[in-house]
């Protein structure tokens, strides 16, 4: 049981926050920008339901702030937000480091957008894959290195081959190492950055969506992408394994309460189980920001936070990227991100 609690060591996460640019959806409905990025750390949300009079006679603001390590608001290209947060974990990763970047918020403020994008403005995933097969080909030493990756989801805390969906539930296993491996999960070797984000795009696609009452298409599932860079030198002719470093890149189910979008029945235990990843996910992460330190965490918890075990904390980096809509019907989705992202920090 000691095994699974870990001491969380010295890596403070980085924690950003990006507003989308207001959708044409919410420009139709005669939405109000509410949520500004002040300066590159940075956010103000105000708050549409209060009395601006009763406000100035209390001589209060409407604003709330917030700061983060970085804020990005609709200027932001993918280029910069990509630059600003995993561009600086690839050298540790080909160095045999662990790191995980994961995106978080409600459901249509952009985590896909950011983590996957699009042909023409791919996000994480792909820039990540391409600077880290560019740092790999430069690299001057005798190393040999070898790159995989493996796309899966978390639903219902169960666990899918996004790139094999027909292998059905697979399991989370210890190998021999300690290390937590998806038993039988489909391992893609270094192919060319096209290739990789078509096959991205058509893992996502597999991706379980259910509409909720909310009325969208909610991402009901957590998206991982899991890239192992091995390093072999080469020693009286045989290649010998030195060093692995792993990054998951993640694309985090929505975080709007079940209770918001009113889900029932079936939608109701989805929720309970989003929440308990995500709820064993922030508890980490807030262990992993205690400047005290010493923190015990409990990762079994979750199956994603079980996945993650030896990818936060101790001396594994963690970026999260929080998500909001800058519009004021999405005030209360806002506030709550705002709140549990600057805690995270
Ligand atoms: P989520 O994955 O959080 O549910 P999406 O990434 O699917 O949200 O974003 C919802 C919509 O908003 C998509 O149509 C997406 O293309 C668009 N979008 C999100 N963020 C941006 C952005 N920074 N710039 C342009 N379009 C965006
Ligand atoms: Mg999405």
């Amino acid at each position: 049981e000691d095994r699974e609690q870990r001491i969380i060591g010295w890596f403070h996460p980085c924690v950003a926050l990006r507003i989308r640019p207001i959708s044409m959806a919410e420009l139709e409905e005669g939405a109000t920008l509410i949520a500004h990025k002040v300066d590159d750390q940075m956010v103000v949300l105000m708050d549409p339901m209060e009395d601006p009079d009763d406000v100035l006679r209390a001589n209060r603001s409407r604003e709330k702030s917030y700061m983060f390590d970085v804020a990005f608001d609709f200027t932001a290209t993918q280029e910069m937000v990509y630059r600003a947060t995993t561009k600086g974990l690839i050298e540790g990763v080909i160095s045999g480091y662990n790191a995980t970047v994961f995106a978080y918020g409600p459901t249509g403020c952009g985590k896909t957008y950011t983590m996957l994008g699009t042909d023409h403005e791919p996000g994480i995933y792909v820039r990540t894959l391409d600077d880290l097969f560019r740092a790999i080909e430069a690299t001057s030493d005798n190393m040999e290195y070898e790159v995989s990756m493996s796309y899966l989801e978390i639903y219902n805390e169960m666990i899918r081959d996004l790139l094999n969906p027909s292998l059905g539930y697979l399991d989370l296993r210890e190998d021999s190492k300690g290390v937590i491996q998806v038993a039988g999960i489909t391992e893609v070797s270094t192919i060319n950055a096209k290739e990789i984000m078509q096959l991205l795009m058509k893992g996502n696609k597999q991706r379980t969506q259910e509409p909720t009452a909310a009325n969208r298409a909610s991402s009901r599932s957590h998206a991982v992408l899991q890239v192992t860079v091995r390093q072999k030198s080469r020693v009286k002719n045989i290649m010998q394994e030195v060093r692995v470093g792993r990054l998951f890149m993640i694309d985090l189910a929505g975080s709007e309460r079940a209770s918001q979008t009113q889900n029932r029945g079936q939608r109701m235990k989805e929720g309970a189980h989003i929440n308990r990843s995500l709820l064993a996910l922030g508890n980490c992460i807030n262990a992993l920001s205690d400047r005290a330190g010493g923190k015990y965490v409990n990762y079994r918890d979750s199956k994603l936070t079980r996945l993650l075990k030896d990818s936060l904390g101790g001396n594994s980096r963690t970026v999260m990227i929080a998500h909001i809509s800058p519009a004021n019907s999405a005030f209360e989705e806002s506030r709550s991100t705002l709140t549990y992202a600057d805690r995270a920090k």
